[in-house]
């Protein structure tokens, strides 16, 4: 595709506005300047998209490959205004952005003109090359609509299918289990994390986890019930408006990400 009308050809033109935008127009000219992803709209058949093009509709393995990623952040010249629209703490006289990623504190300085450098934690490098990844598209999608704080499954956004079952093997099962291991003392591995709405009862244990800034990870589980054959289960939950913020891929990455970090806590 050399130009976004190509990507506005395979578009319906209804102009329904579901994609976050007015037209139909204005959305592919948004997934051609990578500023959205293509996964927004409901009606694009995005197996027609070629692999180069779909932006932030790649796999999170093909995003490890793409060079173009840092390239793309390190491009962005309107950066502390991003991290302000991203709930990001700004140092503007040391240009230096902060913001919390699960577990851990990143720091990121910026040029004068406004352009990023290179993504560090507090203590040094980040732990996984796949984590400046997910932060990177954080800052290129640069979400603008509101958190709804209503939480749905991954199952109610669209072309989901493939995800989900990536979140049940990689995040939901997993999770169940150190959950249901570590039950007496999950409140300590889930201190180094930012927690709200924690609640443990006699059937499971219910909370929200902060991922990033403005991307939350709502947590159900059940101990299940072993007379009934019923084992542990979890299912997590995002924002109804998360899809503004990153797309599925890097959605599920951020649970499997937490569940990773987590089982850390109990090693
Ligand atoms: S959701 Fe799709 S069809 Fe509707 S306005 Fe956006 S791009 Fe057009």
């Amino acid at each position: 595709m050399k130009s976004y009308l190509d990507l506005l050809k395979l578009l319906p033109k209804s102009n329904c506005g579901e994609c976050g935008f007015q037209s139909c127009l204005l959305f592919a000219l948004k997934v051609f300047n990578n500023e959205v992803s293509p996964e927004k709209c409901p009606y694009l058949p995005l197996e027609n998209i070629p692999q180069e093009f779909s932006g932030k509709g790649l796999t999170f393995n093909q995003h490890l490959d793409n060079l173009n990623l840092r390239e793309i952040f390190r491009n962005l010249n309107d950066f502390p205004e991003r991290a302000r629209n991203l709930g990001c703490f700004i140092n503007s006289e040391q240009r230096i952005v902060q913001l919390p990623y699960l577990d851990l504190k990143i720091q990121i300085f910026y040029e004068e003109r406004g352009n990023p450098q290179a993504l560090k934690t507090l203590s040094g490098e980040l732990p996984d090359p796949r984590d400046e990844i997910l932060i990177c598209n954080y800052f290129i999608f640069n979400g603008k609509i509101p958190l709804s704080g209503q939480f749905v499954g991954l199952e109610t956004f669209s072309h989901c299918t493939s995800k989900l079952k990536t979140l049940s093997r990689y995040a939901e099962e997993p999770l169940a289990e150190i959950l249901s291991d570590h039950s007496l003392n999950i409140e300590k591995g889930l201190s180094a994390f930012e927690v709200n709405e924690f609640t443990q009862s006699s059937s499971g244990i219910s909370f929200l986890i902060k991922v990033l800034p403005k991307i939350f990870l709502k947590v159900h589980f059940w101990y299940g019930e072993e007379e009934e054959n019923l084992p542990p289960s979890c299912k997590i939950l995002y924002d109804r408006e998360a899809l503004s913020y990153l797309d599925l891929e890097c959605l599920v990455f951020c649970a499997e990400r937490f569940v990773e970090r987590l089982r850390e806590k109990f090693i």
